[in-house]
């Protein structure tokens, strides 16, 4: 077809997706499309004849606002006789209160006032993106960062496609909204954003989930920050996942505390072991060098009189000495009698009082010149010279005596005393004696006074 205005202006009228009312210039309706009637639910017998002083009306502006009767489309072109372009205006409908809103354009045909003239208003339904307040001013100005992208092609490396961001996505990237639109959010990760985040937000979005993960970002500088995410699938009315919605925001300085008390955590752990083991080193050290000390102590610490090796020093020169002198020499052992009764009767601690007095005693019976020392356990060991035989007889007399006559204190009210047995050898004057040996036998002469009653002494010679 050639001639356009052959065209069935009502046909197209019929079939047109857009509202199209005729009115005559006194506002009565003389013409409504379908498209018309549907979308203000009403049908032909109900729209035609009415004016627009019909009480059935009731607009709103675009604020919310109830529009005054001369302000209705139709009376403002008739008032104005101007053409209305693009009026967002809202529709209420009495039977349920709801409000549909529309975009509506106006002219007239015809000389103003004329019966012949017509006015025409066209409309459509806008009621979905339109709302009472804007919540694109609510989006846009939170403190979040909101990014919306679109749902489809989420493939690396160009999907997903990012289809707005609000102001704090710019505030805190440092990416302007020009820069980010057509972009993807991939654009914010880097080296250290962790891939198993990345793969978790992945698989979501594949399955049109949605997710909440923390994940390190960079911003337009490069400066790494934490954000918390969530992320929302965004459902259109045939139920298609249509976008998604992450709103996000910057827990940088709450990660941050996390990861100084996981770190503070981590180093007392490390301190912790760094001090057991310095302890344990330390103790083996201490039991190192308590070992050597005892080696090079010369005096037993609990009674604080020359030990073993100290005696055994101190004998060898007095076998020297002695042999230069050509005097005899008196090796000889004391042993406490019954001492474990002791020990069991009344306790270790007056054990070791008793070994201390002990100790004491002999410190005053030897002679400077003389050796002795705790030869281990309550056994003592001396070395003294003798000039005459009959000496050491008198010397183990009154050792045995003396020692017996100790007075040990329990308590204020009573005390106690203690009985030793002794094994002597005396040996003849040599450069050649040899203080193990004779001190085993001085040991064998003890034995014999232990076996005969104890509190004695039994004198061993070589000849
Ligand atoms: P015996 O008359 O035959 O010598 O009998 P004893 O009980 O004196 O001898 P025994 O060898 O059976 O026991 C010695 C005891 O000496 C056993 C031990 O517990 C005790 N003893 C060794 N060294 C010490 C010490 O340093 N302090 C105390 N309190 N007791 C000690
Ligand atoms: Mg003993
Ligand atoms: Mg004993």
């Amino acid at each position: 077809m050639t001639d356009l205005f052959a065209l069935n202006s009502r046909k197209l009228l019929e079939h047109a997706h857009i509202g199209v009312i005729i009115h005559r210039w006194d506002t009565s309706v003389i013409y409504a499309n379908p498209t018309a009637l549907h979308l203000l639910g009403l049908s032909y017998k109900q729209i035609i004849g009415k004016d627009d002083f019909d009480p059935q009306w009731n607009f709103l502006n675009d604020a919310g606002k109830k529009l005054l009767v001369e302000d209705y489309p139709v009376n403002k072109v008739k008032r104005t006789q101007q053409r209305l372009t693009n009026e967002v205006i809202g529709v209420i409908d009495v039977s349920n209160n709801k409000i549909s809103w529309f975009f509506i354009n106006a002219y007239y045909e015809g000389e103003p006032e004329s019966p012949d003239s017509f006015i025409v208003v066209t409309f459509n339904d806008i009621t979905d993106s339109k709302e009472l307040f804007s919540f694109q001013a609510v989006v846009e100005n939170a403190m979040d960062i909101v990014i919306v992208t679109e749902a489809e092609n989420i493939q690396h490396p160009t999907g997903p496609k990012i289809v707005y961001v609000n102001r704090a996505f710019e505030d805190l990237t440092g990416y302007t909204k020009e820069q980010a639109l057509g972009e993807t959010p991939r654009i914010l990760q880097g080296a250290l954003t962790d891939q198993e985040s990345k793969n978790r937000i992945h698989s979501a979005l594949q399955n049109n989930q949605g997710i909440n993960e923390t994940l390190l970002n960079y911003d337009v500088k490069g400066r790494p920050y934490w954000v918390e995410m969530n992320i929302i699938p965004l459902i259109n009315k045939y139920g298609d996942v249509t976008h998604f919605a992450a709103i996000e925001r910057d827990v940088s300085e709450r990660k941050f505390h996390l990861e100084q008390l996981k770190k503070r955590n981590h180093d007392l752990k490390v301190l912790k072991r760094d001090l057991e083991l310095l302890v344990e080193k330390r103790t083996l050290e201490l039991q190192k060098a308590k070992a050597t000390l005892e080696k090079i102590a010369f005096f037993d610490p609990l009674t604080n009189i020359p030990n073993r090796r100290f005696f055994i020093d101190q004998s060898n020169r007095l076998i020297q000495s002695c042999n230069r002198r050509n005097v005899m020499i008196a090796f000889g052992i004391i042993d406490i009698d019954d001492f474990k009764v002791l020990n069991d009767t009344y306790g270790h601690n007056l054990g070791d009082t008793v070994l201390v007095d002990l100790s004491n005693y002999l410190k005053h019976f030897f002679r400077i010149d003389d050796a002795f020392c705790r030869h281990g356990g309550e056994e003592f060991a001396f070395a003294v010279a003798i000039e005459n035989a009959i000496d050491i007889e008198s010397l183990a007399e009154r050792l045995i005596t003396g020692i017996r006559s100790i007075s040990i204190e329990i308590d204020t009210n009573t005390q106690l005393s203690i009985t030793v047995s002794i094994g002597i050898k005396l040996c003849n004057p040599s450069s050649n004696l040899d203080l193990e040996v004779e001190i085993k036998q001085a040991d064998i002469a003890l034995y014999q006074s232990k076996g005969n009653h104890k509190n004695k002494f039994t004198i061993v010679s070589d000849s």
